[in-house]
């Protein structure tokens, strides 16, 4: 809804990785003014669709719009971004259909590039629902032991400095310094940031990268993952209404 720019490349990235895919994706960009009864009636329509297996409500969402109840009106076995309450409590116990996609693009990283996260010390410094929570529980099914971070938390570089694997979704510019990590970690940078309008990190990548034995960059790190997520999730949607393996 309205015109975010970052929602539109966003958006535009997401369609073409469906066409890639062999995915058929339908856009419904509504304009700012629309009311959030227009929204859950289109959303109702879409859940009732047989023909459409996954729906997405691209967040931000403008400011007269309820974003809770409309992530709670996508039937939860189309909710390919995993933001619906039931999905978020499966993830929780651990039995679900979909992940987040963020998260679950940083544990797939993770497993492809050999890293084990049994046993480690992981941090993740952030608590949004969208990435630090479910980031949190992912490690924690992994069997990590996780410590979260967040604006109120006191000494953070002592907290951070512990971490084997680091990851950083604070969304500030280069907040994560070379001083704040430990010799050998992994560091996994969420934040998309735009500084001079260059797209950037949160993680200082030119100091840190000389101290972790494994970083990823912004662009081209966790971004891409993102979407292969999405797909992946899409993919389990179809599969699922039509009873596929
Ligand atoms: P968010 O909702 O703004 O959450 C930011 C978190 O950082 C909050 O939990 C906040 O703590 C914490 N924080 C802020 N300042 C801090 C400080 N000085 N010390 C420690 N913690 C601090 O952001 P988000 O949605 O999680 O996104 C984070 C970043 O990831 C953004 O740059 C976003 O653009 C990016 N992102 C990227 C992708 C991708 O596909 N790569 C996907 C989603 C998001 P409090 O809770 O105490 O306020």
């Amino acid at each position: 809804m309205g015109d975010n720019p970052a929602s539109r490349v966003y958006v535009n990235n997401k369609k073409k990785a469906c066409e890639e895919c062999g995915f058929k994706s339908e856009e419904f960009a509504l304009p700012e003014e629309t009311t959030e009864e227009e929204l859950l009636s289109l959303i109702d329509t879409l859940n009732k669709r047989d023909d459409i297996d996954g729906i997405l409500c691209q967040l931000p969402l403008p400011c007269h719009i309820n974003e809770e109840k409309v992530l709670l009106a996508i039937d939860y076995s189309k909710d390919v971004d995993a933001f619906h309450p039931v999905n978020v409590g499966k993830i929780m116990i651990g039995n679900f259909d979909f992940l987040p996609c963020t998260p679950a693009g940083v544990m797939e990283l993770i497993k492809l590039t050999g890293i084990e996260v049994s046993g480690k010390e992981c941090v993740v410094i952030g608590r949004s629902n969208i990435v630090g929570k479910p980031q949190a529980m992912l490690l924690l099914h992994a069997n990590g032991t996780v410590t979260v971070c967040h604006s109120r938390t006191k000494d953070l570089a002592s907290v951070t400095k512990r971490a084997d694997i680091l990851i950083a979704a604070v969304g500030k510019a280069n907040f994560v310094t070379a001083d704040m990590v430990k010799t050998g970690a992994v560091v996994i940078d969420v934040g998309m940031n735009r500084l001079d309008g260059k797209l950037c990190g949160d993680v200082k990548f030119d100091e840190v990268s000389s101290v972790a034995s494994a970083i990823t960059p912004v662009p081209g790190g966790v971004g891409p993952m993102t979407i292969a997520m999405l797909m992946k999730n899409t993919l389990k949607a179809c599969k699922l209404h039509n009873n596929l393996n």
